[in-house]
């Protein structure tokens, strides 16, 4: 297909037709699922108790001592890598490939940085139907799926959202090999949470996908590498 020329944060760059069409379909994303929360938000005043139990529970969840130290070595790969401006390095590699290679070559040093089980990332579009990761184990093999469109249009959320995705192979593994030492408890808490997983598939589901164990961990975990 022909290469399309697109202007994505004042930065002319050439892309595939299928990048092109996936960075539209992103920014359409981007609007559903404010729409998403907008509706959810006045759905959830009718279930003000639900909330309130819901939030309050999100609330008490506390990292563990292990986080710490996995966070603080991701804060320190981040800054290596990038000192600072995750998008000028983004934008210091012109193709998509270029972009991707380095994306991947950075997402293998976090890895790498705490030692975490990965066997594949791949960078895709379609499949992830309004995420921008996932991560999924099937017979030991875990794969993380990332965005591509990030790749181009928000390399900030595209690292965000790899450290979201990796907290979950910690998870993962911690279930099976508790090399950090998390507390039985939490183990017992990951274990339940991946076999109760709930999908964000309706509104009804938005904030019973917020609110399971493994997503406020990884979104805590997320806040805590990027001092939100
Ligand atoms: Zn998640």
């Amino acid at each position: 297909m022909e290469p399309i020329t697109m202007t994505i944060a004042g930065v002319a760059i050439v892309v595939s037709a299928s990048v092109a069409w996936g960075i539209n379909k992103y920014q359409a994303i981007k609007r559903k699922n404010e729409e998403i929360l907008i509706a959810a938000i006045s759905l959830h005043v009718e279930k003000e108790a639900l909330q309130k139990s819901l939030s309050t529970y999100a609330e008490t969840y506390s990292l563990e001592e292990p986080d710490s130290e996995l966070i603080e070595r991701f804060k320190n790969k981040i800054k290596d890598i990038f000192r600072g401006n995750i998008e000028n390095e983004f934008l210091k590699r012109e193709t998509v490939e270029e972009k991707r290679l380095f994306a991947q070559q950075v997402i293998y040093e976090l890895i790498n940085s705490i030692g975490v089980k990965v066997d594949n990332i791949e960078f895709v579009h379609e499949e992830l139907k309004g995420a921008f990761g996932e991560t999924g184990s099937s017979n030991g093999i875990v794969t993380v799926r990332l965005d591509e469109v990030l790749l181009v249009d928000d390399p900030i959320q595209l690292i965000k959202t790899a450290c979201h995705e990796l907290k979950h192979c910690v998870q993962i593994q911690t279930i099976t090999n508790n090399v950090w030492g998390y507390s039985p408890q939490r183990v017992a808490e990951y274990l339940y949470s991946w076999q109760n997983y709930v999908s964000p598939t309706s509104l009804e589901c938005i904030e019973a996908y917020e609110k399971q164990i493994i997503e406020i961990d990884a979104n805590k975990f997320v806040d805590a590498v990027f001092d939100l």
